[in-house]
């Protein structure tokens, strides 16, 4: 991958202010990683393709991502930022409502990540044990939501959004199938391994 286009891509989407995965974030994800062998990511969220080019570095030899996007505008600049980095045959963008597409996906992914529309994320999460492989990996990001998941939320704006975040860390804590840790780096990411 090329390191220099995949810094000027960053900076772009900080620019347009565009919810990137955060480095520390990221630095988590590579060590829960380290020992594995990851042949097939799934990541729910394109937005410009930042997050997933990051990934493919965490691919085995002949490994590939697929990645869904609903937003057109997006998904074209994914894909050239995607050719930038010099990745283009390791990452599959999907164009559409990820509620509709993922459930149309029959093969097994080693790593899931849930980046999307946060009202989405129990639908998300019944999709994902759906699609995850033995000793498989399902991550969601910004589950803390700016702190609002754990405070008194019933003035807020974002309520369906904080409600629904909740209820998605319920069922992963209470999973017994899923080893569950909830990690304070970027706006929360909660880290499920299968047993
Ligand atoms: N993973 C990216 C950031 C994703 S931001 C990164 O870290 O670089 C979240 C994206 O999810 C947005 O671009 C939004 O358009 C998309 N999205 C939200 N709900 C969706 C849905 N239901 N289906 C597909 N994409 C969705
Ligand atoms: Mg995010």
């Amino acid at each position: 991958m090329n390191k220099i286009e995949l810094e000027k891509i960053k900076q772009k989407a900080l620019e347009e202010h565009i919810p990137i995965i955060m480095d520390d974030t990221l630095e988590v994800i590579e060590d829960l990683l380290k020992n594995k062998k990851v042949t097939k990511i799934l990541e729910i969220g394109t937005a410009v393709g930042y997050s997933a080019i990051c990934f493919s570095e965490f691919l085995d030899e002949n490994g590939t991502i697929d990645t869904i996007e609903r937003d057109e505008e997006r998904v074209e600049k994914a894909k050239e930022n995607i050719k930038r980095a010099e990745v283009e045959g390791k990452i599959n963008i999907h164009f559409g409502d990820a509620v509709e597409i993922l459930p149309t996906f029959k093969e097994k992914y080693d790593m899931i990540f849930i980046d999307a529309a946060k009202g989405k994320y129990p639908f998300f999460l019944s999709q994902a044990l759906r699609l995850l492989a033995k000793d498989g990996i399902i991550l969601a990001d910004n589950v803390l939501y700016k702190g609002y998941v754990m405070s008194d939320y019933n003035k807020h704006k974002q309520r369906t959004a904080v409600r629904n975040l909740r209820e998605y860390l319920k069922e992963v804590m209470e999973n017994p199938n899923l080893e569950t840790e909830i990690l304070e780096v970027g706006d929360g990411l909660a880290v499920s391994i299968k047993k």
